[in-house]
């Protein structure tokens, strides 16, 4: 689902200035903030502000959003000196997915294993 913020939804609610976060970059489109429980020195959600479910439903439904979100994830890499980094949209539940707002991930400051858990 796409368009209006939902009201059961945290990162509409970040966008929104209703709850707070770490803002690092924001766009006309986008908001890139700290992720609250870091899975790396460096973990950091970027996410478009107008509400899809996941990064299937942003990239079929509003593919100039999807690529502004991955040119921020690029952004955000170069501002935190990141040589080497993984991008991780988790989408769907068995995915890992546990926010229904679209969003990736920037990980990166330490090594990583392939493939992930
Ligand atoms: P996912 O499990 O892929 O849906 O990722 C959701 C991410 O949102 C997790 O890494 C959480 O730590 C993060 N998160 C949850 N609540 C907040 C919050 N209030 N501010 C920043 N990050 C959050
Ligand atoms: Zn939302």
């Amino acid at each position: 689902m796409a368009g209006e913020p939902q009201d059961d939804c945290l990162f509409c609610k970040i966008v929104e200035g209703h709850v707070p976060a770490t803002i690092v970059r924001e766009t006309e489109s986008t908001v890139a903030f700290r992720d609250i429980n870091p899975q790396a020195p460096v973990h950091i959600l970027v996410i478009p502000k107008v509400h899809y479910a996941n990064a299937a439903a942003l990239a079929t439904a509003e593919p100039t959003v999807a690529a502004d979100v991955l040119r921020e994830t690029q952004a955000v890499a170069d501002e935190e000196k990141l040589e080497s980094y993984r991008v991780v949209f988790n989408t769907g539940p068995g995915a890992g997915q546990t926010v229904f707002h679209a969003h990736a991930h920037i990980l990166g400051g330490r090594g990583m294993q392939w493939p992930p858990g």
